[in-house]
């Protein structure tokens, strides 16, 4: 891998195998053959970006790969990324006509895998030989995340000339340090920041965090400025200590840091029930936890982690307690010994045994940023307010999108924000 650091082997996310590999030739014409290229094509509808489904489907369905992909990334520049992590089954396939007939839904995912790789292998210069002659005009992104790396990609084909800043020695955000392993590895997400830095003239400065000092500056030395720095660490509910960690760092460990080891926890104890809580005790027992548990205070009928996520997981070991809430951390001297919980379902007390107590309730803000530019608002949840068609801040120069924007999404939904801010930053140089 060029430009950015090696990632070490020996990490734990490595001991993963990919959940949907990459489809054959044949495996990816067969399925496209059973798609019947509909006219008000319900997938598109479904799909934040607007991919031509039927249209990336067909082209591959007549061994057209170069024309399918740059049919995906007209629309969405991450379309390889998002091939992999988008949650299709409550968007695109989730919508596809073949679930209202009871029937499985076309793989638009793993066909998009296909076209994207297929695609590039075969024309790796797809997109930059047609990146239009140099502006003269530059930007700034903040943050190598994927609303960052779509809105900058964008840029560089419109003609501009981008500087990404990104506080973190590897690029890519949480596509890199985040996401499931078994959905996408951190080679994975390199090698789409290898492609957009490739899309023309880029520079990716890593290890580069920004201060409000230096946001101020950025305003003096570019004629535009996108934020995309997503969301802040993990929120904790005061629980500290040994032994108790939030859900992302642990997550960014098991994907970079090869040090990091599961040898001796028996349990493992989850607090929360979103997505990030079940992609984590999800990929604690495929790791060989023993015992994992979700503790969640309300039920499984309201939790925000998708049902489908949480079946494979379930199925995998990992075991849901409901009606649970955290009062305190049980040590015997230092060592963690469990976790004493309020029962929601009634009166008194319960305390799990647990070796390892995950946080995942949720992430903080990074609020500090955004306030550094005059005029930028910021709304009552501590998220960035933009125009929703121009991802505009109150500060005429100011762009932002992701999950500082909408709390946190999906990387389809920052992906979308990079792409509507690059075309209203490059309307804005046209009007000049
Ligand atoms: C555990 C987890 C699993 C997820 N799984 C999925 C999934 O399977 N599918 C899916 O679609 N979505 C998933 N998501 C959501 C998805 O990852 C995010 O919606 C998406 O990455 C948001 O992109 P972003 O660019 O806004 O922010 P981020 O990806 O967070 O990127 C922001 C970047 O900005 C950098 N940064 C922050 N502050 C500064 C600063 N001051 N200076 C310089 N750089 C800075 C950060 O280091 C980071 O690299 C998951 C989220 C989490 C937490
Ligand atoms: S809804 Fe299903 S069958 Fe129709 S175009 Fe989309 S993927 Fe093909």
């Amino acid at each position: 891998m060029s430009g950015f650091p090696e990632l070490p082997d020996g990490r734990l996310e490595q001991k993963l195998a990919d959940k949907a590999p990459l489809f054959t030739h044949g495996e990816a014409v067969t399925e496209a053959n059973r798609c019947i290229y509909c006219a008000d094509a319900p997938c598109v509808e479904a799909c934040p970006t607007g991919i031509d489904i039927p249209t990336f489907i067909h082209k591959i369905a007549t061994d057209n790969v170069r024309g399918s992909a740059r049919t995906i990334f007209a629309q969405n520049l991450l379309g390889a990324s998002c091939a992999q992590v988008c949650p299709v089954e409550v968007l695109c396939a989730g919508s596809c006509v073949y679930e209202t007939w009871g029937r499985q839904a076309i793989q638009i995912g793993r066909l998009q895998r296909y076209a994207t790789t297929a695609g590039l292998e075969k024309d790796p210069a797809l997109l930059s030989r047609n990146a239009k002659p140099k502006t003269g005009k530059k930007v700034a992104c903040i943050g190598a995340g994927p609303a960052s790396l779509a809105a900058a990609g964008q840029l560089a084909l419109d003609g501009h000339s981008v500087t990404i800043f990104e506080k973190r020695d590897v690029p890519g955000g949480l596509n890199t340090t985040g996401v499931a392993p078994y959905k996408l590895f951190a080679e994975g997400a390199l090698r789409e920041v290898e492609f957009i830095l490739g899309l023309g003239d880029i520079t990716l400065e890593t290890g580069a965090e920004i201060d409000d000092a230096a946001a101020k500056k950025l305003l003096d030395d570019y004629d535009a400025v996108f934020v995309g720095i997503g969301l802040g660490p993990d929120s904790m509910l005061g629980f500290e200590g040994e032994g108790v960690v939030g859900a992302t760092a642990l997550i960014e460990r098991l994907k970079l840091d090869a040090s990091l080891t599961l040898e001796g926890v028996e349990t493992a104890l989850v607090v929360g029930g979103g997505n990030t809580a079940v992609d984590i005790a999800h990929e604690l027992a495929l790791l060989g936890v023993p015992h994992v548990s979700m503790i969640y205070r309300k039920t499984e009928a309201v939790m925000t982690g998708y049902a489908h996520e949480m079946a494979t997981a379930r199925k995998d070991g990992v075991r849901l307690i409901e009606h649970r809430s955290p009062l305190a951390i049980e040590r015997e001297g230092e060592k963690l010994v469990g976790l004493r919980t309020q029962c929601m379902d009634g009166e008194g007390e319960e305390v799990f045994a647990g070796d390892m107590v995950i946080m995942a309730v949720g992430q903080s803000r990074l609020t500090g940023l955004a306030r550094a530019f005059d005029g930028v608002a910021l709304d009552d949840k501590g998220r960035v307010v933009v125009d929703e068609a121009t991802c505009r801040t109150g500060h005429a120069k100011v762009y932002a999108g992701g999950d500082c924007v909408n709390g946190g999404k999906e990387v389809v939904n920052a992906a979308q924000h990079g792409k509507l801010a690059a075309a209203a930053i490059s309307a804005s140089f046209g009007a000049q």
